[in-house]
């Protein structure tokens, strides 16, 4: 998938709209459209990479700063405290549906064990 036909390239853009938590000079947050728990955020790199691990070997800085963005929005919306889960899709096996690198935060209620689908 090229940049211009990724949604999350088109949410930095401005061409699709979000519920923006926060914008940074290399990072997005915005709400997920379908929230799994009360805060459901995605941190996102606003260059394109396919994969979390695209983005760290090419660029582990960039990696570092969607880790410190989550922790200063948990802290932020105040649910640093009662804790939070980061959580990155990688592959067809983990589900992930946008091909664009994005770090879920997923907080406001005890989350349960880390798996969230049942498994076979
Ligand atoms: P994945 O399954 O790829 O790890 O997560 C993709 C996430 O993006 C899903 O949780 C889904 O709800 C969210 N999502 C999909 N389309 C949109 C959209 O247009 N806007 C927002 N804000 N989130 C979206
Ligand atoms: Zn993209």
């Amino acid at each position: 998938m090229g940049m211009t036909d990724c949604l999350f390239c088109k949410i930095v853009a401005g061409d699709v709209p979000a519920t923006v938590v926060a914008d940074a000079e290399e990072v997005l947050a915005f709400r997920d459209i379908d929230p799994k728990a009360p805060q459901h955020i995605l941190v996102i790199p606003k260059r394109h990479y396919d994969t979390a691990f695209d983005m760290a070997r090419d660029d582990p800085r960039l990696a570092g700063e969607l880790l410190r963005e989550a922790g200063e929005i948990a802290v932020a919306q105040e649910f640093a405290d009662a804790g939070y889960r980061l959580l990155f899709n990688t592959g067809p096996d983990s589900g992930q549906e946008v091909m664009h690198a994005h770090l879920h935060i997923l907080a406001g209620r005890p989350l349960g064990p880390m798996l969230t689908e049942p498994q076979e």
